[in-house]
């Protein structure tokens, strides 16, 4: 095979998406807006410390997605969460550490983010990107949150099949709005983080205690809940940081150094699609991540892998 697809997004999906095609035989780019690799498996340094600001652990529960996850345990990118009674796996230098490993030996452009995607006259894909001109591919398998997904073709006039169009536009996400605060001294949160059953926070957890290496006495990362965050979406970093920090004070126990916000606007899938991607051989486009059957780090890695099976397939058939 040697077919050139384009990969949007070097998320986890995205990533073992883009790596299994290729190893396939298949000429693969991938797209990725930011300067890191991972999405919402970020890792973030803020001065001297080091946060885990979006996903903070993953678990396996299917057999196959275990099994990968066994590899990259024997590799050293994941370890236990230190002191914890749960089945918890974190990644060792922070979760950015396994999608920095599947990036090893992809084509990836950074920095690079698609504006809309185009049918051509030719019959391929057409992407706009931003500051970078057009990149043309046969294929494209879109990976980002599937709102933003839709508007790349809504921008670039593709009419999808309505039955599916439909569907995709049933998925909305919540967003979370996360705190990450450096403190003076050790703090009081549990080894293995805080899951508080009232008040405008939904999980509170050092960095330090986790395991991410760093220069500073504590670096936690505090999570809004759901029904917070999107009431306090589009406030300002000051007034977001003065409503949370009066609730998390007691679980600190020092002084705050610095509280930095991020913002995710497509945090978690509200619902999500029966199947684990979508591909549409007609057009050649496919969409994979966290929307499709199942959520989270392990679902987003199934829909990667399910995509990358049902275009190698149609591959090897072409
Ligand atoms: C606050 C928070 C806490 C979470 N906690 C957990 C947890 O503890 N455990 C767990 O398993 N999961 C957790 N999750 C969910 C988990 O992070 C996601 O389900 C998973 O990482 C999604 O992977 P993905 O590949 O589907 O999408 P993403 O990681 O979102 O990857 C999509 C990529 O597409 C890129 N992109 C978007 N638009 C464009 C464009 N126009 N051009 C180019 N690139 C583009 C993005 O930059 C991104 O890198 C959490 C998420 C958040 C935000």
């Amino acid at each position: 095979m040697n077919n050139t697809i384009v990969v949007v997004g070097a998320g986890i999906s995205g990533l073992l998406l883009a790596r299994s095609l290729q190893d396939a035989g298949a000429s693969v780019v991938v797209l990725e807006k930011s300067r890191g690799y991972g999405g919402r498996m970020a890792t973030k340094r803020v001065g001297e410390a080091v946060f885990d600001p979006g996903a903070q652990f993953f678990t396996a529960r299917d057999q196959e997605f275990a099994a990968l996850a066994a590899t990259w345990s024997d590799a050293g990118l994941v370890a236990n969460w230190p002191e914890s009674s749960h089945r918890r796996t974190v990644g060792r230098s922070g979760m950015t550490a396994v999608p920095k490993a599947l990036a090893e030996g992809l084509e990836i452009l950074r920095e690079h983010k698609v504006a809309a995607v185009k049918r051509h006259a030719c019959g391929c894909w057409e992407l706009e990107i931003e500051d970078h001109g057009i990149v043309r591919a046969e294929r494209l398998l879109l990976t980002c949150p599937v709102p933003q997904a839709l508007a790349l073709l809504k921008a670039g006039g593709v009419n999808l099949p309505p039955e599916t169009k439909a569907l995709l536009e049933q998925i909305t996400y919540h967003p979370c709005l996360a705190l990450l605060v450096v403190l003076s001294a050790a703090s009081s949160v549990p080894a293995d983080g805080v899951t508080p059953t009232a008040g405008p926070v939904r999980w509170i957890a050092d960095n330090v205690k986790k395991g991410l290496v760093q220069n500073v006495p504590a670096a936690v990362t505090i999570h809004a809940t759901v029904d917070f965050s999107a009431k306090h979406y589009g406030k300002s970093e000051a007034e977001i940081t003065a409503l949370l920090l009066p609730a998390v004070e007691h679980w600190l126990g020092a002084s705050v150094v610095s509280a930095t916000l991020h913002r995710w606007k497509f945090s978690e899938p509200t619902t999500t699609y029966t199947e684990r991607c979508v591909w549409l051989p007609e057009i050649g486009l496919g969409f994979a991540g966290d929307a499709f059957g199942g959520q989270k780090i392990e679902g987003a890695a199934l829909s990667g892998l399910a995509l990358a099976d049902r275009v190698s397939v149609h591959l090897q058939r072409a």
